[in-house]
């Protein structure tokens, strides 16, 4: 399928994360002529493999580290480039928990968890989850059929999940533990997550049996598609403004240097997430729930600040390297597990403690952050080398980690998120049932490519 004007293409995809280099490497596979503008001068977007600032090769992930056996799009695509996975962890290693100045396993028998009702204790954090949370994931369905939600479901938007574990049951204990390293990580906390939106995205993903990551870095995969699309690529672009005729979109954009430029095309994929677009000028405007959704849905705050250190000095048999706790610092991670003796300890902050943290001076930051995982790890004052910081919210890109929809917002916004406007899909996580997925991002970039492919076909005859 070719352009009818050869030498345009067909096809303008905005933006080279995961999400848009899918959809461009699919249209191209099918022989349609595509152009990527991307404002960065890499591929990958979200998807960051930190190397500079670390000794002997070390490296450290800023956005995806892992995924799981339940991704079949991320599967799919690391086969097909040929990309070496490794299994992360064995399901049965342990996590650790510090929780009111305590340092717990998640699988020790006899652990005393603050706070949890006597009949909660024996469960631990998976337990609770397996009791409030797991029998509702099979009841869910599917948010992309049509006719989708229930009655039943559909008051599930309008309370968080910390409301709908209490109604379940939880105690307050058990409420503030299933927050921990999960609802407060991978959204903007227990409290402020619509409950619908959160068991729609872990009936995706669970149960899962298997947690992978790319051996030497997450990088690796975007690196793969953009190898394949050497000549479509445009680096440095940044678009600011993007006008559709009858026939045609036209895209206007900045090259470095500030040099004013535009392309035209028949259909424009945009992948840029939704708190960047609400700059970016539409003729004719965005429908009106677009620049709501534009505006309102929340993109979590997120910064990750390594440590590196002389010795990975928390490591222990069959420990994950997570520690998820209830200080500032939030949840730790051993971010780097590679050849050598040295090793990253990682704070991973969301929301509120990461607008904290991101608004201080990097310095004053470091410093603070080192101090509080000292609250955990006391050799860390001893072992601490030097640390990177890396804010996503000041991200002129990305301005936020990942989408999250709060209570009553999911059902008035998700059936707009991925709908074309004229001659413009969209695609990206924040697209999908899986935002801070790389399968959302990926499966995304698929869907787009063939709504376009359908109208190339349905406008040939
Ligand atoms: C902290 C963090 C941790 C994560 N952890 C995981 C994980 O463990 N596992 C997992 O599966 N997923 C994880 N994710 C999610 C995963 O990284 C994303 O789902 C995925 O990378 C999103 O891809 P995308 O293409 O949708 O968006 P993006 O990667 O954001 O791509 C959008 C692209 O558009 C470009 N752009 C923006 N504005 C403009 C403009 N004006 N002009 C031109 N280009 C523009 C950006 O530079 C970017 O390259 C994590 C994300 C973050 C932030």
């Amino acid at each position: 399928m070719t352009s009818p004007k050869a030498s345009r293409p067909v096809v303008a995809v905005l933006g080279a994360g995961l999400a848009g280099l899918s959809a461009a490497y699919e249209l191209r596979k099918n022989g349609i002529q595509v152009v990527v503008l991307e404002a960065r001068t890499r591929p990958g977007g979200r998807i960051e493999t930190l190397r500079a600032g670390f000794a002997e090769g070390m490296y450290a992930e800023a956005g995806a580290m892992n995924f799981s056996d339940t991704e079949p799009t991320v599967l799919r695509y690391a086969a097909e480039f040929n990309l070496s996975i490794q299994n992360k962890r064995p399901l049965t290693a342990f996590h650790r928990y510090f929780i009111d100045g305590h340092l717990l396993s998640d699988q020790d028998p006899d652990a005393h968890w603050p706070g949890l009702r006597k009949d909660e204790q024996k469960l631990g954090p998976d337990g609770l989850f397996q009791k409030y949370i797991f029998p509702m994931l099979a009841k869910v369905g599917d948010p992309d059929a049509p006719g989708w939600p229930s009655k039943e479901l559909r008051e599930l938007d309008a309370i968080s999940v910390a409301e709908f574990v209490t109604r379940q049951g939880a105690s307050p204990g058990a409420v503030r533990l299933l927050g921990l390293g999960l609802f407060d990580e991978d959204g903007d906390g227990i409290s402020r997550t619509s409950a619908l939106f959160a068991l729609a995205w872990l009936s995706r993903l669970f149960p899962l049996h298997a947690v992978y990551t790319m051996a030497g870095g997450m990088e690796s995969l975007p690196l793969a598609f953009a190898r394949r699309l050497r000549k479509q690529i445009e680096y440095g672009c940044v678009v600011r403004r993007v006008e559709q005729q009858r026939d045609r979109v036209r895209i206007h954009y900045e090259r470095s240097g500030r040099q004013a430029r535009s392309i035209e095309a028949d259909y424009s994929i945009c992948t840029i997430p939704f708190p960047v677009l609400r700059d970016i000028s539409f003729d004719p405007a965005l429908p009106p729930i677009k620049q709501k959704i534009c505006n309102e849905l929340l993109n979590t705050s997120v910064v990750r600040t390594y440590i590196q250190t002389k010795t990975r000095f928390w490591a222990a048999p069959n420990f994950t390297g997570q520690t998820y706790t209830d200080l500032p610092v939030m949840n730790l991670y051993s971010a780097y597990d590679g050849p050598g003796s040295r090793g990253i300890l990682e704070s991973y902050v969301t929301s509120k403690e990461a607008l904290k943290f991101g608004a201080e001076p990097e310095s004053v930051a470091l410093q603070k952050m080192i101090e509080g995982m000292t609250q955990v790890y006391p050799q860390l004052i001893e072992e601490a080398e030097g640390g990177v910081r890396k804010d996503w919210q000041a991200d002129p890109w990305a301005r936020g980690g990942y989408a999250d929809y709060q209570p009553g917002q999911f059902l008035e916004f998700y059936p707009h998120v991925a709908k074309p406007d004229g001659r413009i899909h969209y695609a990206g996580d924040h697209t999908s049932i899986l935002p801070g997925w790389m399968e959302g991002a990926l499966s995304s970039g698929v869907r787009a490519a063939g709504e376009v492919e359908k109208r190339l076909r349905s406008s040939q005859h």
